[in-house]
């Protein structure tokens, strides 16, 4: 592979060997890429010129380019659109919170999953990303803000565990003390519920948090609004996640985007409660956020009050997340695929641009 940036510093090491270099260029040239964020191979400065060029050639560092920066005026949040080599475009955004800046990076251009209320999933699938890629997101956007980002949320486009080899590495390298050196306490992962998937990740004993799109209390509603559901019903999904607290002794989060009518009611946060009881988990209520294409409206402040109290009475804690950057389109689920086409377009109609 030519993918320099989603090499392990192993890997580096090998693939230099394999141009007669020593092992020490490996370590300078992967510090460079993973703790000083170079982005061009001239910024090396203890490299020598003519090695630079080999390896400009031979593996090129492609960082993702900023195409356009949008701050939301209510709370500072940054949402970013990233160019990446090949011309596809994926978003990330940026967060700040009493703790540090929070990045919300996408694994995937596009989406498979097909949740009914999701922008993500609107222009169907493109690819998956690469380690490198996934890594990028953060190195451009730290250095662009000009603060140490410390938490990372899988949260962006894409189903992190329809591409979970590649998310594992991200994981990796951006956990290694030799780069960013992030904590791994400070990585949640999200998932719409593919069960192999949280099973295997299971097998790794990871401390990340992890994080379940569970938005429905049964099969019925959660069929109509997850396709996933239909291939992993809710008893193996929160099978699975019973297993992984208890296992891992790490709280597990619920996502439940409150969608009025549809599974916000009073007997849906009972059925709730029962099905989580006894778990460690928590549960982030979300009023869902609107999406052009999609018919779904979020449920009003009382009812969702409401629905915190029925689970808090079942002993289940619940919170309602804060929104953030929703006058950028930045909210969950907002992010969605764009195309080279109408990507200039659309920067134009913004006028948060900077
Ligand atoms: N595919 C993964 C990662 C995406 S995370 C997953 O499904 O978990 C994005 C989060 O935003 C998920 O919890 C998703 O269910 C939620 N989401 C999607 N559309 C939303 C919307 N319109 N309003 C609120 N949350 C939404």
């Amino acid at each position: 592979m030519n993918d320099i940036k989603s090499m392990t510093l192993e890997e580096m090491t090998e693939a230099f060997g394999g141009l007669n270099l020593p092992k020490f260029r490996a370590k300078q040239v992967y510090e460079w890429i993973h703790k000083h964020l170079a982005s061009d191979y001239s910024e090396m400065t203890n490299i020598p010129a003519t090695l630079k060029e080999t390896l400009s050639e031979k593996y090129p560092l492609n960082p993702c380019k900023i195409v356009r920066r949008q701050v939301s005026k209510l709370d500072g949040t940054v949402k970013y659109l990233f160019e990446m080599f090949d011309g596809d475009y994926i978003e990330s955004v940026v967060m700040k919170y009493k703790y540090g800046y929070t990045i919300c990076v996408s694994s995937q251009v596009g989406c498979k999953m097909g949740c009914a209320f999701c922008a993500s999933t609107l222009g169907g699938f493109k690819r998956s990303l690469s380690a490198g890629e996934i890594l990028s997101q953060i190195y451009t956007a730290q250095k662009d803000i000009g603060e140490r980002i410390s938490h990372i949320v899988l949260m962006g486009m894409g189903e992190p565990m329809d591409n979970f080899e590649n998310v594992l590495r991200f994981i990796a390298l951006v956990t290694d003390e030799k780069g960013l050196n992030l904590s791994m306490r400070n990585i949640s992962l999200s998932t719409c519920g593919v069960v192999p998937k949280i099973r295997e990740l299971l097998e790794r004993k990871l401390q990340l948090t992890l994080s379940i799109s569970l938005h429905a209390p049964n099969n019925e509603i959660r069929n109509k609004i997850m396709p996933v559901n239909r291939r992993y019903p809710i008893e193996e999904l929160l099978g699975i996640c019973r297993k992984y607290a208890e296992e891992t002794s790490r709280r597990i989060s619920f996502e439940y985007s409150m969608i009025s009518g549809v599974n916000d009611s009073d007997d849906c946060a009972r059925q709730l409660a029962s099905k989580l009881k006894g778990m460690l988990c928590h549960v982030n209520l979300i009023p869902i956020n609107e999406v052009k294409e999609s018919p779904f409206k979020p449920s009003d402040t009382e009812r969702i009050e409401r629905f915190v109290e029925i689970l808090g009475k079942s002993g289940i804690t619940a919170t309602v997340r804060r929104k953030l950057g929703s006058d950028i389109d930045a909210s969950c689920g907002q992010l969605r695929l764009k195309h080279k086409q109408n990507s200039s377009g659309e920067e134009n109609e913004n006028e948060n641009c900077s």
